[in-house]
């Protein structure tokens, strides 16, 4: 059953200061809209249960993406196709850039923002990954100022989070230091485009020689929240980049993951699919270091 408008309340404040008042104003009552690319699915759908939206569509202080020596400061409110055409996100983030491609189609890209998509907290969203593997920091703010959060902090469970009912994200930041790093991603989903991931993966590592000098790994849609591989991590590090990697990397895979059956999926599939993507990423950056 489709929704009737006029349940619905839509403020739209115009600026950051006006959005976080209001949300602290009521607490509980508003909801923030953004892109809407996730909130009006449920409203077309009959399920938006949140009656009171606050756009925050736009709003100056949450857009664009600040480059500065040391990191970048994406703005919660970029959309992928901002994310996919800027330069330093394209070539310092490739695995962000990646994911910002490979989400949706255009016109899901021109409106879906990263800061919806972090805190509608899919397990099988594309974006979050990359966030994991690049140690993103978050920019929470309400009415009571700014705080940090590790990223890797955010998810509790299943589409729990860490955020306060009166805040907002901000900005993301990612620290600029994977140049020169290997990256890998794939997307494993039902068909090549407009698919929601069945099991995806981001990894990045860098070489010493042909020693793995540092290595982050994570998977989604493999556990109620995106998962970073911190046995297979440990596994690799230090040891020289050679064959023989892949398999013992692939053994320590079913050990982190907890995969559902879903409508997507089974399991089974998950986990052995999980299991090819790791070896696959370490064939890869073996393959990469004996050509050097
Ligand atoms: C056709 C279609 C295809 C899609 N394909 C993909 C895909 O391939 N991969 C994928 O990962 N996702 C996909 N999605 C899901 C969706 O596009 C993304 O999750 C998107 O990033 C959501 O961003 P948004 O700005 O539209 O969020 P909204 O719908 O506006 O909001 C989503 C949630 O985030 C909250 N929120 C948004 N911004 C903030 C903020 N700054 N601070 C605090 N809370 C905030 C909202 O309150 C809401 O709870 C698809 C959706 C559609 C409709």
């Amino acid at each position: 059953m489709r929704s009737d408008p006029r349940d619905y309340q839509l403020a739209m404040p115009g600026t950051l200061e006006a959005a976080i008042s209001l949300l602290a104003s009521e607490p509980q009552a508003w909801t923030p809209l953004a892109g809407g690319t996730d909130l009006m699915v449920l409203y077309a759908a009959g399920k938006l249960s949140a009656r009171k939206l606050v756009s925050i569509w736009n709003l100056p202080e949450l857009r664009g993406i600040d480059v500065r020596p040391d990191e970048i400061r994406i703005g919660a409110g970029c959309t992928y196709s901002e994310l996919r055409r800027h330069e330093t996100v394209a070539r310092e983030f490739p695995l962000l850039a990646g994911a910002a491609a490979w989400t949706g189609a255009i016109a899901n890209q021109n409106r879906g923002t990263l800061g919806g998509n972090i805190v509608n907290a899919s397990p099988a969203a594309d974006s979050l990954p990359a966030l994991l593997v690049y140690d993103a920091k978050l920019v929470l703010v309400s009415v009571r100022g700014e705080r940090e959060l590790p990223y890797a902090q955010f998810h509790l469970d299943y589409k729990l989070h860490a955020l306060a009912p009166d805040e907002l994200i901000r900005a993301i930041r990612l620290p600029r230091k994977y140049a020169g790093y290997f990256s890998f991603a794939r997307k494993v989903g039902a068909w090549q485009a407009q698919a929601i991931s069945k099991v995806s993966i981001a990894a990045v590592a860098k070489l010493d020689g042909d020693v793995i000098a540092d290595v982050s790994i994570a998977l989604g849609s493999v556990a109620p929240v995106p998962l970073r591989l911190g046995e297979t991590e440990e596994l690799l590090v230090g040891k020289k980049a050679e064959p023989a990697l892949a398999g013992l990397a692939r053994r320590t895979v079913a050990r982190q993951i907890r995969p559902i059956d879903d409508i997507r999926s089974t399991a089974q599939y998950r986990a052995a699919v999980a299991g090819n993507l790791v070896a696959g990423f370490v064939d890869s950056l073996c393959a990469g270091a004996g050509s050097r």
